[in-house]
């Protein structure tokens, strides 16, 4: 391990190089646990292809296990018993852990995803620390309403907003740690037990996040903490019958088998899946503005972002000017290992994703479209590829339908068009998860936006949000929204309540 980590300039802090030499097990019932089968799975440095940790790859029998300490916890003990604001408490606690523990998250995330130290340290934590803040603070505001039923002095009616139970969460490795609290942050705000799968590639601070929230204090069964693989672990909890809940994120063919195996018993779904979003520039866009704002859309974490902004609609009068502008800030951006300082794009997650988005290059050559810059593998090792732009894209090939999950942007131009005919080429596609307009003209922003079947939908931004604002996709880009009073709400159920103030005989006989 210690040469995986030699390969690197940086100076890795005593902290990680312990973790990742301690074994790792599954987190259940607040303690740590190997698994039942003893499989392991390696966890692979993107940067250098070597092996860094290994972890546990969890089995039914352990998912079993850990769906009976989430039932237990959510039953009797201390959770069920806590107020909504003993959860805050917990949670704020969890984020000043995350806080002071930074260095060693962002290190640990920058050495298993691939991306920049600066991001993981700048971006990825705090903002994963700010998110767990905000969802905490709807622990106290979850409420149902008072409802006026039959005539006044009939009933007094009100419903009640409860957590759903034992949630099954399983999540992608483009924000490993993000991702992960973005789906515990909510569900124990509502008052939920978890079962949580991270990505088998991302294992790592999923793990690390499980050992802080032992130390504030979760109590046991809380938190269930299981690596391992989709196949085996992730199918395990999507089918088990004793799992109310599943919250996904990740691709849209998965998604589909996810909502098949929960069928069984009907358990409620979430699904945050892929997307294929526009940029869409008319006329009378700042063109400036325009590359400055499209080249993060694209290439930010090496374009591996469901919301990322993978094809670029620009009116024919300034195509030529943007494709050249983006191109020239694409062959600026430094690509290199994420602990070089001055990285601006790390390596892609593995040689698996790899291999995809370069089978999705020659593709876009054999379809003919035009290949502006990229697509080159830098040598060595390490999964680097540079930032690519294909222009005169056609809505047919396979690059502008598919998602690619890669660094590669597909720039398309048309003429004068209706916004109906415009909003129709953006709305071309089976997602609908985020788009941005980019115009001067206030009129353009707001009629487009309404014809735009999109979950977010940007005016001369991408990539813009906040933790409370709601988050999903429209068709085949999900169900529901994270973030927001939406996210919270997404782990409850509303139980409906009516009392009767007169006596059921008297009732009736007033209706009757
Ligand atoms: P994926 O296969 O959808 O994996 C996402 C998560 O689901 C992982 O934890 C995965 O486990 C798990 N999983 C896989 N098969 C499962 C099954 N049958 N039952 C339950 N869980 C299962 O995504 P990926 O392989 O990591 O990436 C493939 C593509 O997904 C990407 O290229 C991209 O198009 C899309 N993607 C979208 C997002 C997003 O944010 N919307 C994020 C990442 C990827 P493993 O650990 O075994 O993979
Ligand atoms: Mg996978």
């Amino acid at each position: 391990m210690d040469t995986a980590l030699a390969l690197h300039a940086y100076r890795v802090d005593e902290r990680t190089r312990a973790f990742l030499a301690q074994r790792h097990d599954l987190l259940i019932d607040g303690r740590w646990a190997p698994p039942r089968l003893g499989g392991r799975i390696d966890v692979i440095d993107p940067a250098t292809a070597r092996r860094i940790a290994t972890v546990a790859a969890a089995t039914a029998a352990d998912v079993d296990d850990a769906v009976v300490a989430a039932r237990r916890a959510f039953t009797q003990g201390p959770w069920p018993a806590m107020s909504g604001a003993g959860r805050a408490k917990l949670l704020w606690a969890l984020a000043d852990r995350l806080a002071g523990d930074a260095r060693v998250l962002a290190e640990l995330e920058t050495l298993d995803n691939g991306k920049p130290f600066a991001d993981t340290l700048a971006i990825d934590i705090p903002v994963g620390a700010e998110l767990l803040r905000y969802m905490g603070g709807w622990a106290t505001k979850l409420k149902g309403e008072s409802v006026q039923i039959g005539d006044p002095g009939d009933f007094q009616a009100y419903s009640l907003r409860e957590p759903i139970g034992v949630v099954g969460q399983i999540i992608p490795w483009n924000f490993p740690l993000l991702m992960a609290l973005l789906k515990i942050g909510p569900a124990l705000a509502a008052g939920c037990t978890l079962l949580l799968k991270p990505a088998e590639q991302t294992p790592l601070t999923a793990l690390r996040l499980g050992s802080l929230a032992l130390e504030v204090g979760f109590p046991p069964g809380v938190i269930n903490i299981l690596t391992g693989d989709g196949e085996t672990a992730g199918a395990a909890m999507t089918a088990h019958p004793d799992i109310d809940k599943i919250a996904f994120t990740g691709s849209t063919e998965v998604g589909r088998r996810i909502l098949a195996a929960a069928a069984g018993n009907l358990k409620r779904v979430s699904l945050e899946l892929g997307g294929k979003s526009p940029m869409i520039v008319m006329p009378d866009a700042d063109v400036e503005a325009v590359i400055a704002g499209a080249v993060p859309g694209i290439f930010f974490n090496a374009g591996q972002s469901c919301m990322a902004g993978s094809r670029l609609i620009v009116h024919e009068s300034l195509a030529a000017r943007v494709t050249e502008g983006i191109a020239a800030r694409a062959r600026a951006i430094r690509v290199g290992p994420g602990f070089e300082p001055g990285t601006q794009v790390g390596p892609l997650v593995s040689q698996t994703q790899l291999e995809r988005v370069q089978a999705y290059i020659r593709s876009g050559l054999d379809e003919g479209a035009r290949l502006v810059t990229g697509a080159k593998r830098l040598p060595g090792d390490g999964y680097f590829l540079t930032p690519t732009v294909f222009a005169d894209v056609h809505p047919g090939m396979r690059i502008v339908r598919e998602e690619i999950f890669g660094p590669v942007l597909c720039i398309s131009s048309f003429a004068d068009l209706g916004l109906d005919q415009i909003a129709s080429l953006a709305n071309d596609t089976p997602y609908g998860l985020a788009a941005s307009i980019w115009t001067r003209d206030l009129v353009t922003a707001h009629s487009l936006t309404a014809k735009l079947k999109s979950g977010q939908v940007w005016v001369n931004a991408h990539h813009a949000g906040g933790p409370d604002l709601p988050m999903g996709g429209y068709k085949q880009s999900g169900w529901g929204r994270e973030l927001g009073r939406e996210g919270v709400e997404l782990y409850t159920e509303i139980k409906a309540v009516a009392i009767a103030l007169k006596k059921p005989g008297a009732w009736l006989e007033l209706k009757g």
